[in-house]
């Protein structure tokens, strides 16, 4: 009788020994292919919340997560996932909550979208620049002058930070340094560009530094010697650090003001470039399913 139990709990165990070794094989599967079917999100950035949270409004399903100030609305646009990242104005904001982003959500893609102020006098505000580059322009050398000589803007010099590891001495680093536009989403971006009725959609260069330049002989200096087509403060430092991952990234950006030919600010520029952006990560993501 003792015996029959012992067998009796023996194979019992047996059995569900068994099972808790396929239990925790299948788990192991499941989680492998969770990982590898999983669809990895395309984030859309804006600043400022009149630059973000239109996108976001569109999103389905959304949840919303905080690190820092910088603030993700998590959801979905045709059940693929996309993340809305309100990262805050300025190109240390827009760099760090990149980089988090990263880390954190391992995106697909990047676009990096809001206002912008033109530098090319043949663009008006409403038209919008799709950045097929981006660059820096805020980063620079002076020259050598002694005291009592002045400064000179016009005679600075553009610096690259990322030529080399060494100091800011070495002349390869004289140079501008463009982060160029992802072309699949450049594609994606031209594909959909008849759905904007409300200006012009041109492809173009983004300068960025944390700087607003209401100079015009300023301007014109930086439109000559980087050949921007519109400022703002953020699209560079994401392109760098997209660069740094290897993650695609385009910057979308609207004209809402241009001093060069007396475009005056408007700020509902943000939420027709946030229609169109909307259009174009549709586009993007029909591109993703049917490869
Ligand atoms: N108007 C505010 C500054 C806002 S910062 C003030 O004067 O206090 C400007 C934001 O809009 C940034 O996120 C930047 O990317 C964008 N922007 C729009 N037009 C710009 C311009 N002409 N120069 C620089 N940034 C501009």
């Amino acid at each position: 009788m003792k015996k029959d139990l012992f067998k009796k709990f023996a194979s019992v165990a047996a059995i569900s020994s068994m099972f808790v070794m396929l239990a925790g094989c299948n788990s192991s599967l499941l989680n492998e292919t969770e990982v590898e079917g999983a669809e990895r999100p395309i984030i859309v950035q804006g600043p400022m919340p009149i630059e973000a949270e239109e996108f976001a409004k569109k999103l389905d399903k959304v949840k919303v997560e905080k690190s820092g100030t910088f603030v993700f609305y998590k959801g979905k646009i045709n059940n693929y996932p996309v993340i809305v990242a309100k990262t805050g104005k300025g190109m240390e904001n827009s760099a760090a909550a990149t980089a988090l982003a990263i880390e954190k959500y391992k995106p697909i893609a990047i676009i990096n979208q809001g206002t912008s102020g033109g530098h090319n006098p043949e663009l008006n505000v409403f038209d919008i620049v799709l950045g097929e580059r981006t660059t820096n322009i805020g980063s620079l050398k002076t020259t050598n002058m002694d005291e009592g000589q002045g400064m000179d803007p016009t005679t600075w010099i553009p610096m690259d930070l990322m030529a080399s590891e060494g100091s800011g001495s070495d002349d390869s680093a004289n140079k501008v340094r463009y982060y160029e536009g992802d072309q699949e989403l450049l594609e994606a971006a031209n594909a959909v560009k008849d759905t904007y009725t409300k200006g012009k959609v041109v492809e173009g260069t983004i300068g960025s530094a944390d700087f607003w330049n209401s100079e015009v002989d300023r301007i014109n200096w930086i439109h000559e010697k980087y050949g921007t087509d519109v400022e703002e403060m953020e699209g560079a430092s994401v392109a760098q650090i997209a660069d740094a991952y290897d993650v695609p990234f385009l910057g979308i950006r609207i004209l809402s003001n241009n001093k060069t030919n007396g475009g005056t600010y408007n700020p509902g520029t943000a939420a027709a470039n946030q229609d169109y952006v909307y259009e174009v990560v549709k586009e993007y993501i029909s591109m993703i399913k049917n490869k």
